[in-house]
């Protein structure tokens, strides 16, 4: 299967799951939009590595999701710097842990706007362009917490139902056409996110910074194993494949048995 030709937006790209699935896309011949934040050095080395994997055509914007002006910048960027975009990956969000009462509301309002608000104005934006060419695939990156709850994470746990919701939404109102919707529901993946929670889990407990994955791993994840941003990307492939035509609106665990407990 090729993406030869297709351009695909992948938001959050410069790190963690974003990066794998740009890599799997770039792979299958797409071009690739990436965004994120990062030192000059690294996003230039991210660049020419997804590059080298086949030869697409590769761009950056370092919009910030937070800000709805800067994802219309990123649209249109996209589009001037490899053409619209038929693949538009929802990937780019943060976490904050903290029980309801101690929350900060900043931290709410930021929690929002990149995981759940920047998914709405990515997906309406590029949508006109998709209706034009009567194909698009847009794969949002839920969570396991998009189906299931935890305790000290209100706003992403929020945040990533309504993204759960949202791609509904856009699949109904897309199902006449050659655009599909669906999101990916990853469990834990070893990134710098889940980093932080392991190194937090590992001071907090007095625990060997390998003890801390294990316990994260144990609490939530019977596989005892991390998913990778591989995985995730082989199945964001899939979904832009013909075989995945009729999936639409689908929230795709893929979490080592997390949410069938
Ligand atoms: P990460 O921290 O490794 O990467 C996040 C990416 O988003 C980076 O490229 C960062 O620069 C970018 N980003 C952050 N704030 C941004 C902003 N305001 N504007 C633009 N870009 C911004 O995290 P990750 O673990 O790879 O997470 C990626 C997605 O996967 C997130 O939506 C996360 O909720 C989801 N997810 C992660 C896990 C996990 O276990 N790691 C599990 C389920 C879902």
């Amino acid at each position: 299967m090729t993406l030869k030709g297709k351009v695909a937006l992948v938001t959050g790209s410069t790190s963690g799951i974003g990066l794998g699935i740009a890599r799997e896309l770039a792979k299958a011949g797409a071009s690739i939009m990436l965004n994120g934040f990062g030192d000059a050095a690294t996003i230039e080395a991210v660049k020419k590595e997804i590059a080298g994997l086949s030869g697409a055509k590769v761009g950056f914007s370092g919009a910030d999701l937070s800000r709805p002006a800067e994802i219309e910048t990123l649209i249109d960027e996209t589009r001037k710097q490899l053409g619209s975009t038929d693949i538009l990956v929802n990937n780019a969000g943060i976490q904050h842990t903290a029980l309801i009462e101690d929350f900060p509301t900043d931290r709410w309002d930021a929690v929002i706007a990149i995981n759940l608000s920047a998914v709405f104005h990515c997906t309406r934006l590029v949508l006109k362009d998709m209706k034009a060419k009567n194909w698009g695939r847009i794969i949002n990156i839920a969570s396991a917490h998009g189906l299931v709850a935890s305790v000290q994470k209100v706003a992403y746990v929020a945040a990533k139902h309504g993204v759960v919701g949202m791609t509904k939404v856009t699949a109904l109102e897309t199902a006449e056409t050659g655009i599909t919707c669906n999101a990916i529901c990853p469990g834990w993946v070893l990134t710098p996110l889940v980093q932080k929670q392991i190194d937090a889990l590992a001071e907090r407990e007095k625990l060997s910074p390998e003890a801390a994955k294990m316990r994260l791993l144990g609490e939530k994840q019977p596989s005892k194993e991390f998913v990778t941003p591989e995985q995730l990307g082989g199945l964001a492939v899939f979904l832009c494949s013909p075989a995945a035509a009729q999936i639409r609106g689908q929230a795709m665990p893929v979490d080592g048995g997390w949410t069938v407990q």
